[in-house]
């Protein structure tokens, strides 16, 4: 079975991330869609909040999975059995950063190849971050991320402006 794997923060996941673990499906048995458990980031919404999001929007996928993950990503590939690593390539600014850690996973993993999707059409501009400014200053997302998602933003929204 080949298993590859979409790492990343998914906070919160984007209409952008589905797109690529939309397509990372049908190159693939088996999609893993791993949500980074690490401290190191200060995420806004919390591991579970992140992966309730993800397992909500990616159930018309059936070949794929959430999971988290901590450590390093090329020994939980290895862990799953693993062959790709698949990341989402938007701008030129994201080029340098991704090759670095492609570079490293390669060198603590030698089976392990990572494979880049180029984000498509507007896919291209979006990003957790942005989301997030738009959206907790009362900003409308919904056509850019999945029903669940723009819920949940609504909710922190609210929270914030009920205890100011
Ligand atoms: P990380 O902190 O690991 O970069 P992210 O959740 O920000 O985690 O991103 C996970 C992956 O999805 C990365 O490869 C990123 O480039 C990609 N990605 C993020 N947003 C988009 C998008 N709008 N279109 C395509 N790929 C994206």
């Amino acid at each position: 079975m080949n298993i590859a794997i979409y790492p990343g923060t998914f906070d919160p996941v984007t209409n952008g991330h589905l797109h690529i673990a939309e397509r990372a499906c049908k190159l693939f048995d088996q999609v893993i869609i791993a949500v980074a458990n690490d401290n190191y980031k200060d995420n806004f919404f919390s591991l579970e909040e992140r992966m309730t999001m993800l397992g909500e929007s990616t159930k018309h996928l059936p070949n794929a999975v959430v999971e988290s993950f901590s450590g390093l990503l090329a020994d939980f590939a290895r862990e799953k059995q693993a062959r790709a690593i698949i990341r989402g390539l938007r701008a030129i600014s994201d080029f340098e950063y991704e090759m670095q850690m492609a570079a490293m996973n390669k060198h603590l993993n030698q089976e392990l190849e990572t494979i880049f999707l180029m984000a498509e059409g507007d896919y291209a501009f979006l990003s957790s971050s942005m989301i997030k400014q738009v959206a907790l200053i009362g900003g409308c997302v919904s056509d850019m991320v999945p029903a669940v998602v723009d819920r949940f933003l609504k909710e922190k929204y609210q929270a914030s402006h009920q205890n100011s």
